[in-house]
C-alpha cells in the first residue's frame, strides 16, 4: 500500500508520541530510551515495507546495551537483532534515530536479499533520512565509507543464512552456524548472481512478539 510513495508523504508528521523529542528526557533512564526508539522504530517501519526492493521482515528486537565499547549500534541479520550502545545515547540522546535508521537499513537490505554491507543503494536509503530534519550524527565517519554490492548471494538451505560475495567462490563452503551450532555440515549455495537474479528472496513472515 505505501509503494512507491514518496518519504515526505510517509513521514510527513512525526506521531504524537515522539512529539516530545528524545531530548525531552530530563534525565533519560535505560528503559525510557529503549522504548522512545521503539517509537522510532515503528515510525521509520513505513520506509522498510512494501518497498519496491522489498520488506524487512517482522519482529525486530531493539536492544540497549551496555556492553557496546565503540561501536554505536549494530545489527544481527541473523536474529533481526538492533543493539544500541546504551552509554553514548544516554549521553546523546537525539542522536539515537541516526544510527538506528543506520541500522534498520542493513537489515532490511539483507531481508530483501541484497548485500547489507554500505554500498551506494545503503547510501541511497540513508539519504532519506535527512528528509526527516532529525540530527545526524557527524561522529560516525565509518558510516562515510562505500563497497562495491555483493551479487553473488549464497545461502544455507538450513538456516537460511546469506552471504553475498562480489564474485564467485572458488571453493565450496559449508555453513559455520550450523556447524556450530549444529554440528551439522551444510553445504552452501549460490541461490544468485549478476546474471541470475532470484526475486523469491523474501522471508515467510513470522508474527511479530
Ligand atoms: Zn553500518
Ligand atoms: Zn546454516
Amino acid at each position: 500500500m505505501d509503494q512507491g510513495r514518496p518519504v515526505q508523504d510517509v513521514l510527513r508528521r512525526m506521531p504524537d508520541s515522539l512529539q516530545m523529542g528524545l531530548g525531552a528526557f530530563a534525565g533519560p533512564t535505560k528503559e525510557a530510551m529503549r522504548k522512545c526508539a521503539f517509537h522510532y522504530f515503528l515510525w521509520f517501519l513505513p520506509l522498510f515495507r512494501n518497498q519496491p526492493e522489498g520488506s524487512m521482515r517482522f519482529g525486530v528486537d531493539i536492544q540497549l546495551s551496555s556492553r557496546m565499547k565503540s561501536r554505536l549500534g549494530d545489527a544481527d541479520l541473523f536474529h533481526g537483532r538492533i543493539r544500541l550502545n546504551e552509554k553514548y545515547f544516554l549521553r546523546n540522546p537525539e542522536m539515537l534515530p541516526y544510527t538506528l535508521f543506520h541500522e534498520m537499513i542493513h537489515l532490511w537490505l539483507y531481508d530483501c536479499g541484497r548485500d547489507p554491507a554500505h554500498t551506494r543503494k545503503f547510501y541511497e536509503k540513508m539519504d532519506s533520512f535527512r528528509l526527516l530534519g532529525l540530527p545526524i550524527d557527524h561522529k560516525v565517519h565509518i558510516h562515510k565509507r562505500q563497497v562495491n554490492e555483493g551479487k553473488f548471494v549464497y545461502k544455507c538451505s538450513e538456516c537460511e543464512f546469506k552471504w553475498f560475495h562480489r564474485s564467485k567462490a572458488k571453493y565450496a563452503a559449508i555453513c559455520g552456524y550450523c556447524e556450530k551450532h549444529q554440528g551439522k555440515k551444510i553445504w552452501v549455495k549460490l541461490v544468485s548472481s549478476p546474471g541470475r537474479p532470484n526475486s523469491s528472496f523474501n522471508r515467510t513472515p513470522v508474527v511479530s512478539k
